[in-house]
Parts: structure tokens; C-alpha cells; sequence
């Protein structure tokens, strides 16, 4: 096995990689200088979103917010706009805690110490040895769902992944082929094979700079390797809003801060309950979050989107207020703006309300 052979053998290992790494790697914006900022935003961002998609946001972020110093300034709006799409925004909020938490603590820059990174929001001992590898060349391993996936096809490791016998395997084996000289080159190298070669479907062998060590390759079990994790079940959730139209101004409200789309902006809405339809539950959900009882539902339009396991499937409809027009009594926001259908875009939504603003501007 890989992981236990002589210093020759890994050394080989090593050189192959390190050399399919330095002619195929992708030219990604923070590997233009490695700068520990970009980095760490660029770990943040690609934590449950693709490669490709953190490139485009990290530009945009970057040109934004050029240095901590500036992220630690902006209103947090600026920072979820920025998100927008992203998901996951408490990741945006923590880069923004971290921030004001680096300025107030004096420190002013990314730690290059594991501790001291451990103690910022958002940070887990992961996204720490990332950023000591890859920003400040530290000998610290890594192991990503690419890594994992590419080493339990090298050692032809035949437990789940999940399993904490694998968990430890995969571990010694990180820490024993790490290129102690290089880690940067190397841990991006393990990473960038294993997104780009050793993908998950179809494996693309006959490119593999390593396949003479790949033991699932010689046993003809790359198939079934690594042995797929137990399908988790989809679960649907039925929601609906009511968009609330006053002259030309729209009715908008922020959620409250500690949910996982706490800070964005929505129309007021919520879940079906059971054997309730979508209009009954927009009618019921409005006057609950604003104490409005609106009238004259009719539908708008449907959007369907995708988080982690979940399939959301927003109703919106468009709803009248009763005159005279009296303010809300706000339950699931901490405030409400009425906006122009162009300044709606100004605002950062949640995925599904974000589909109902697109809808209503292509209206
Ligand atoms: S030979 Fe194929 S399965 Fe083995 S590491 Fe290379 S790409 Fe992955």
C-alpha cells in the first residue's frame, strides 16, 4: 500500500503529483499570490459550493472587499448582497465577525497558527489547515471529499467513508504521503486530481499521474469504489408568500437575525400546514407575521430550489391590503421596507424570493 511504502515509493508518488499539478492545475484568482486573505475567503466560500462558482464570487468579493479592514466596515447588507446566491450566509456573517474580531483583538491579519485561527468564527479545523498549507506553506494535511474519494481508490479501501476506522486510515495516510517541503503544492495537487481525474463518476485512469500506485486500479474495483454512502432521502417542503403591492411599491421584510437566512430579505410567507392549501397559507402567514388580512389572492407564480437534502417549493401570490394602509405588526422580522420593483434587486434575498424578484422584473 501507498501509505506504507519506502521513502522511494512516496517520494515517487510525490514527484508524479507535484508535476501533474504544476502543468494541469487551474489558473483559480487566489492562487495568483497565495495572499492569507484570499485564501481564507476563497476556503470559506467553497465550503458546500463548487470550484468554479467560488471563482466567480471571489472576484467580485475581492473587488468589493479588498482587505479585512474593509470587510470589518461594511454594513452587513453590503456583505449578504455580496452572498447573494451562495447560500449558507452564516458563512458571510462569520468572515465579518472574524474580521472585527482580527481588527479588535489587535491581530489586523490572518494568523499563520492554528489556535489562533480556530478562535475565529466560521473556522473548524479544516479550514485552519487549509489556510496553513495553502496560504503560509505549513505541513499541515488535508483532506477534502476529492482527497478522501482519491484515497480510498489508492489503498482500495473497501468501508464506508463515514466510518471512523476509515476516517482514522485516511487520515495516517494523509499524514504519511504529505511533501513536507511543498505542502501547498501538494495538498492542492491531492485536491486538484481529485476534482479533475479522479472524479467521482468515470475516473479518468489513462490520465492518472499515479496510477501505478492506484490499487483500486489493479483490482478492476474503481467501480465501486469508494463504496457509495447510503442515499439520504429527499425531503419536499411547501411554502407560500404574498407579494403586496401598494401603488408602485412593493412590501419587503428582514428576517430575524438567527435563523439560517436570518439578516435577508422576504416577502412574507411560511409552511403549509397539514391538508392547508398555499393560498390559505399565504392568507394565514401574512396576517401572522404583519397583522394584515389581505384579500384578493391570485396566483403570481411557483418556484422550486434545492438546499442540502431539501426541495423547496415557494407559491407566490399577489395579494391586496385593505385601506386604510396601517402599519405592520412585525412577528419574523426585525423591520420592513416598501420598494420599488427596481430597487428590489438592491436587497439580498434568500434563493426562492430572489426566483419570485427575477419574476416579477421580468414581468
Ligand atoms: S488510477 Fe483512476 S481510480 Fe486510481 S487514483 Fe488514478 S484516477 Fe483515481
Amino acid at each position: 500500500m501507498i501509505d506504507k511504502e519506502n521513502e522511494t515509493v512516496i517520494a515517487d508518488f510525490q514527484q508524479r503529483l507535484l508535476d501533474w499539478f504544476a502543468a494541469n492545475q487551474r489558473p483559480l484568482p487566489w492562487r495568483r499570490t497565495y495572499t492569507p486573505y484570499h485564501v481564507w475567503i476563497s476556503e470559506i466560500m467553497g465550503q458546500q459550493t463548487q470550484i468554479e462558482r467560488v471563482a466567480v464570487y471571489f472576484e467580485r468579493w475581492i473587488a468589493l472587499f479588498p482587505d479585512i479592514a474593509t470587510v470589518a466596515a461594511a454594513p452587513e447588507q453590503e456583505i449578504l448582497k455580496a452572498w447573494e446566491g451562495l447560500g449558507y450566509y452564516s458563512r458571510a456573517r462569520n468572515i465579518q465577525r472574524a474580521a472585527r474580531q482580527l481588527l479588535a483583538t489587535g491581530q489586523g491579519a490572518i494568523p499563520a497558527n492554528q489556535q489562533q485561527l480556530l478562535a475565529l468564527p466560521g473556522v473548524g479545523p479544516y479550514t485552519a489547515a487549509a489556510i496553513l498549507s495553502i496560504a503560509f506553506n505549513l505541513p499541515y494535511p488535508l483532506l477534502d471529499a476529492n482527497v478522501e474519494r482519491l484515497f480510498a481508490r489508492l489503498g482500495d479501501i473497501d468501508s464506508p467513508l463515514k466510518q471512523g476506522s476509515t476516517k482514522k486510515r485516511l487520515a495516517s495516510m494523509a499524514e504519511a504521503l504529505l511533501y513536507r517541503d511543498d505542502p501547498r503544492s501538494f495538498n492542492q495537487a491531492l485536491m486538484e486530481l481529485g476534482a479533475l481525474v479522479c472524479t467521482p463518476k468515470k475516473p479518468n485512469c489513462g490520465l492518472c499521474p499515479v496510477q501505478a500506485y492506484c490499487q483500486a486500479f489493479r483490482a478492476d474495483t474503481v467501480d465501486i469504489r469508494p463504496l457509495p454512502a447510503a442515499r439520504q432521502q429527499r425531503v419536499d417542503i411547501i411554502m407560500a408568500c404574498g407579494i403586496i403591492r401598494h401603488e408602485s411599491l412593493f412590501f419587503i421584510q428582514q428576517r430575524l437575525p438567527d435563523d439560517i437566512w436570518g439578516g435577508l430579505w422576504e416577502f412574507p410567507g411560511g409552511r403549509l400546514k397539514e391538508e392547508e392549501l398555499p393560498i390559505q397559507a399565504a392568507a394565514r402567514e401574512i396576517e401572522e407575521e404583519t397583522g394584515w388580512q389581505v384579500s384578493d389572492l391570485t396566483p403570481f407564480t411557483t418556484v422550486v430550489h434545492h438546499y442540502t437534502r431539501y426541495r423547496v417549493t415557494l407559491h407566490g401570490f399577489f395579494c391586496t391590503l385593505p385601506a386604510p394602509l396601517t402599519e405592520p405588526e412585525l412577528t419574523a422580522a426585525t423591520r420592513y421596507a416598501w420598494v420599488s420593483l427596481s430597487h428590489l434587486s438592491d436587497f439580498p434575498f434568500p434563493s426562492g424570493h430572489r426566483q419570485l424578484v427575477a419574476a416579477l422584473q421580468g414581468h
